[in-house]
């Protein structure tokens, strides 16, 4: 992999995402010589882009290439390579550039895009997981609409213009309001010949409630502001078969050629720890983040878990926990290659929040629950303040203020076709 061999412990971090990539700005380079590998060269903030889904965003305000973050750092090499094999009795990786040896190895891949083994499902729905997806699912969208323009027969046409959304998460409830945004200031004098009202906006959620983690106040502020946008919001409702126009649920069938997937994720990793006995498919992690078993490989952000009394269940997969996870886990390995002591990780939780639309965001804090305009603000200061660097942030609040004094969005573009399957092989 032409890597120089320093007189150094090497440390291999597998993943440039929140926590990888926090872990790699944090970590002190004098005392290592770091290694980032990640199949792209760039980092995804993943919050932002159901915006880039719902063409208010353009990607590369949301999206960072690593070599630009790290370029002061010494000592530090990237690698864009997808890892295939932890090999840990060598310690060594095996990736789609070749070997890479290592002392500390940092598993910070994340998480895919869960569809709970039903295939038919994966093969003919959106997922919005990554950078490219959500490009997919913008393209797709668009394509809706101008294919519409070609048919004559009402159902053909509602079938491209309806959406059904199943996970009404953060993810989902985003999605749901940004659609109905679209449906309310910008199709309509887009596509003066389609009758736009017609268009619907299925969120579908398995359990009793919207925004199941967060407080019952905000999930039903959320669920309010959704019905009042014109999101049809089914809670309880299973999905259980699509086959590339109909949904069927346990309550409705859906008519739409479109059914976006934000229903779960499950932690992804490389092959060779199957020894593992995984805690909810994630890996197991101690309270420094190691690998129980091992002496020199650590897991964090969310394709880790560490279970204990206070969280059962272990912390959320959320980007506040990733961060976290790897600033500790910097510090924690400067103090063990130092031969000092670590200290055990501590979450400090600072809430959660959700927006749906123009002045409408819940907000859950550790003692108090808001939500409305100052929600809303609330929402816009956090995101933006959490994007990496200042460039990202004046884009995106220009785009912002933009959108809201026009009611516009800018980036209503079909620049790679996406040609989604339409039905099941
Ligand atoms: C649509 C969406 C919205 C979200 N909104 C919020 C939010 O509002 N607030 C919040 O706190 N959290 C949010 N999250 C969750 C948050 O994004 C994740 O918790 C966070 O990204 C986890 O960080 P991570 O570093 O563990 O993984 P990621 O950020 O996913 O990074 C994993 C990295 O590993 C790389 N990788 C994976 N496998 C390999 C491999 N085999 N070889 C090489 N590289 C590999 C990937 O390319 C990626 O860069 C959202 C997630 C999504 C999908």
């Amino acid at each position: 992999m032409n890597i120089p061999q320093l007189d150094l412990p090497r440390v291999v971090i597998i993943g440039g995402g929140f926590a990888g990539l926090k872990m790699a700005r944090k970590i002190n380079t004098k005392h290592v010589q770091l290694v980032l590998i990640d199949q792209n060269n760039f980092h995804t903030f993943q919050p932002l882009m159901y915006q880039v889904a719902t063409a208010g965003l353009e990607p590369d305000s949301i999206a960072y290439p690593l070599r630009k973050i790290l370029k002061r750092k010494k000592n530090t090499h990237i690698r864009m390579a997808h890892v295939s094999r932890i090999n840990s009795d060598k310690k060594c990786l095996e990736t789609s550039i070749g070997e890479l040896s290592y002392d500390y190895l940092i598993i910070a891949t994340g998480a895919v895009t869960n569809y709970f083994g039903n295939d038919k499902i994966q093969e003919l729905s959106m997922p919005m997981k990554t950078l490219t997806e959500s490009l997919n699912l913008r393209s797709l969208v668009l394509q809706n609409f101008e294919k519409s323009l070609t048919k004559t027969n009402i159902e053909e046409q509602d079938e491209l213009m309806n959406f059904v959304i199943v996970g009404a998460g953060p993810t989902g409830v985003e999605l749901a309001g940004a659609l109905s945004e679209l449906k309310k200031h910008i199709l309509p004098t887009d596509f003066p010949d389609l009758d736009i009202r017609r268009m619907q906006i299925h969120l579908i959620e398995a359990a009793p409630k919207v925004l199941n983690p967060m407080s019952e106040k905000s999930s039903l502020k959320a669920t309010k502001f959704l019905k009042d946008m014109g999101v049809n919001v089914w809670t309880s409702t299973m999905v259980e078969d699509y086959d590339g126009t109909t949904v069927k649920t346990s309550k409705e069938n859906f008519k739409t050629k479109t059914l976006i997937w934000a229903a779960g994720v499950a932690a992804d990793f490389p092959k060779g720890l199957e020894d593992l006995e995984l805690v909810g498919g994630r890996i197991p992690i101690d309270e420094i983040g190691r690998v129980p078993g091992f002496d020199n490989v650590f897991a964090i952000g969310d394709v880790a878990t560490h279970v204990s009394e206070k969280n059962p269940r272990g912390l959320p997969m959320l980007g506040s926990v990733a961060q976290q996870q790897g600033e500790a886990l910097a510090k924690n390995l400067k103090a063990l290659v130092q031969g000092k002591a670590t200290k055990n990780f501590k979450y400090k939780d600072k809430g959660t929040m959700a927006t749906i639309g123009r002045n409408k965001a819940v907000v859950d804090l550790p003692r108090y629950t808001f939500g409305g305009f100052f929600a809303w603000m609330t929402w816009m200061f956090v995101h933006l303040m959490l994007l990496v660097d200042f460039r990202s942030r004046l884009v995106v609040l220009v785009n912002w203020v933009w959108s809201y004094i026009n009611f516009d969005r800018g980036t209503r573009l079909i620049v790679r076709r996406y040609n989604k399957k339409t039905s099941a092989t």
